[in-house]
């Protein structure tokens, strides 16, 4: 693998994390915000707009998390498939999810729109690559049904045409979702930030949250620069959730996710290989998800860390050989960036917002959160402040604690071996 390989984001190229400057940790405010991503930054936005003083921490620099990390599918999407949703929950309960999803995603295109972020956002739909004949008749099946319910113009392309989707002959043909899109995701979180301080709020960047108490009428909340006074607490720490919230870590467990890209590609390969121009990604139960750069020289390539300790690229290697399965003439492609970051599972894989003994909390996106973070911090900050528009299917009870965990994923590289072992048998991912 050739050296120069950069270990931070493709994405930080146009849009490193900022390091704020350093302003005076105020005593006292109405809501303090834990985590300064897409949902804590949504969340102080909306405060901050209707008149509340809000401080937002963020032991990292704003947005080093996962919000400047991710694939940049705005998707909307529920790891819970449509169908099955509807055999576990009945008709009317999947509806009411399903529904709230493409709402949300409609509702992060206007609010790009709006606010002017110029996060390179582009309408251009998904193209789901069957790995198994199998997982494309149970394609075709949920694209009927989201037809049926939602008015999804969800297309079947069979294997003889999917070139006219993309350059392989890996898949048995694909589902294509046109009204999905893709976007920058550290212009948006940049765009987020900017938009937030404009409107009031104070970000605290490098400074981690130690603690919440509260005591009835407020929380003392302990800050690594000064205790502060707050009639309301928000919690968005989700894939990066630390033991300042043992409780919380008991019931999120952050899966590593990497991603590479490739160096600039020749302009005849890249309409090969990706004609449309569209997001990418798969059935297997160990996906990968990819897609053409925004501006469309390069291919940016994720999938599950599959090796735990070693060199940069080490890890590189790993996911450019599943590259090379799908595209074989990129199989020594050179590279690069190759970087990664935390994604939030919990146990039955639903983005929510919930409160415990006062605090609030947005978390739980399940590697869909560039639409459901930003979302459902907006519904938490419209409940704190009254508004009609709080309203959410994804208002639920905490997520239930995960047996045998206190926060140490120990059970990942078994759980990867087991959706590997299924991905041979043939299963279809719930993705
Ligand atoms: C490689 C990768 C690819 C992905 N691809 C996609 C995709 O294509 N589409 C999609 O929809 N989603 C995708 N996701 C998921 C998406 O990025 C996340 O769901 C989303 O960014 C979550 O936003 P958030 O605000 O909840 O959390 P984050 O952006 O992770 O922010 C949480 C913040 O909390 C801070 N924090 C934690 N503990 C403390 C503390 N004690 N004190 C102060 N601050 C604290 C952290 O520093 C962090 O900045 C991907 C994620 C990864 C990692």
């Amino acid at each position: 693998m050739a050296d120069g390989l950069t270990a931070d984001p493709y994405w930080w190229e146009a849009a490193e994390p900022r390091r704020l400057p350093e302003t005076p940790v105020a005593a006292a405010c109405d809501i303090a915000v834990v985590g300064a991503g897409y949902a804590g930054l949504s969340a102080a936005l909306v405060l901050a707009r209707a008149g509340r003083s809000v401080q937002v921490f963020d032991k990292l620099r704003p947005g080093e998390g996962a919000s400047s990390r991710n694939g940049g599918l705005a998707s909307g999407n529920i790891r819970m498939g449509f169908g099955e949703m509807i055999e576990a929950m009945g008709l009317e309960a999947a509806l009411r999810f399903y529904r709230e999803g493409k709402i949300a995603r409609e509702g992060l295109a206007d609010f790009i729109a709006t606010e002017k972020i110029e996060c390179d956002y582009q309408p251009v739909g998904r193209f789901v690559g069957a790995a198994q004949p199998s997982h494309y008749e149970a394609q075709g099946r949920e694209a009927d049904r989201l037809n049926k319910h939602l008015g999804t113009d969800a297309a079947m392309v069979p294997r003889s045409e999917q070139h006219r989707e993309i350059g392989s002959d890996f898949y048995h043909g694909g589902m294509l979702r046109p009204d999905l899109a893709g976007l920058h995701p550290a212009k948006l979180h940049d765009g987020m930030l900017d938009r937030a301080i404009e409107a009031g709020v104070t970000v605290h960047g490098e400074t981690a949250v130690t603690g919440i108490r509260g005591d009835g009428g407020g929380f003392e909340v302990e800050t690594a620069r000064g205790r502060v006074r707050a009639k309301q607490a928000i919690v968005a720490t989700n894939g990066y959730s630390d033991n300042s919230d043992r409780w919380l870590r008991r019931r999120l467990v952050p899966v590593p996710s990497r991603m590479i890209a490739t160096r600039p590609l020749p302009p005849e390969t890249m309409a090969r290989l990706m004609p449309k121009r569209r997001m990418l990604g798969e059935t297997r139960q160990l996906y990968h998800y990819f897609r053409p750069s925004p501006d469309g020289t390069q291919i940016l390539f994720g999938g599950r860390e599959r090796v735990w300790r070693g060199e940069k690229n080490e890890f590189a290697a790993g996911l450019r050989a599943d590259l090379g399965e799908i595209f074989p003439e990129l199989a020594d492609v050179p590279l690069s960036h190759s970087w990664y970051g935390f994604v939030a599972y919990n146990l039955d894989y639903l983005p929510r917002l919930f409160e415990r003994e006062g605090v609030h909390y947005a978390t739980g996106f399940c590697g869909s959160g560039v639409v459901w973070a930003w979302w459902i911090g907006s519904k938490l900050a419209f409940k704190l402040i009254g508004d009609a528009k709080a309203g959410t299917a994804f208002s639920c009870e905490p997520p239930s604690a995960v047996p045998f965990y206190t926060g140490t994923p120990w059970f990942l590289p078994a759980a990867l071996f087991w959706f590997g072992l299924r991905d041979r048998m043939g299963a279809i991912s719930k993705k």
